[in-house]
């Protein structure tokens, strides 16, 4: 299982740094997040280092997110949120931080203070065909 020394995460995984766990296993870790944007945002990240969830081995990842199911349903019947999102940023573009792959669970409300900016667009014709089927061809 790959580790990085400096990581906080990975400190976190080797209970060297403390956290508020929710649970722990062989795959990975939930926990409270430390800033959370509403009460009861968790975080699930896996015990190895991988810093995108793209370099990730598949077997971890399916490892790592069975958990996911159980985690909302938890989170949500702790906190009474009427539901939650799963977050996970990749790459600083994207908001990611944290150099070491999480997945945030965030319980919402109706009209709470957690907003998207959602600018939904549109494909001209043909572009969406030939963009899916160059996705097509890069997975691996
Ligand atoms: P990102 O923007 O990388 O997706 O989010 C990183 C998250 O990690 C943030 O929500 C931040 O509050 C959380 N975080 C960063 N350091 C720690 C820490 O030491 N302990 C805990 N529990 N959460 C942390
Ligand atoms: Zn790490």
């Amino acid at each position: 299982m790959p580790t990085n020394a400096d990581c906080i995460f990975c400190k976190i995984v080797a209970g060297k740094i403390p956290c508020l766990k929710i649970l722990q296993d062989a795959h990975g870790l939930a926990f409270l997040d430390i800033g959370p944007i509403a009460q009861g945002h968790a975080l699930l990240i896996p015990a190895g280092h991988y810093v995108t969830l793209d370099e990730m081995p598949a077997e971890e990842a399916a490892a790592l997110l069975k958990h996911l199911p159980a985690l909302g349903r938890a989170v949500q019947q702790a906190t009474g949120a009427e539901g939650f999102n799963v977050l996970q940023n990749n790459g600083s573009a994207a908001h990611q931080l944290v150099q070491h792959v999480h997945f945030h669970i965030i319980p919402r409300r109706t009209g709470d203070a957690f907003h998207f900016n959602w600018p939904a667009g549109k494909y001209t014709p043909g572009q969406g065909e030939a963009l899916a089927e160059r996705i097509r061809q890069g997975l691996v």
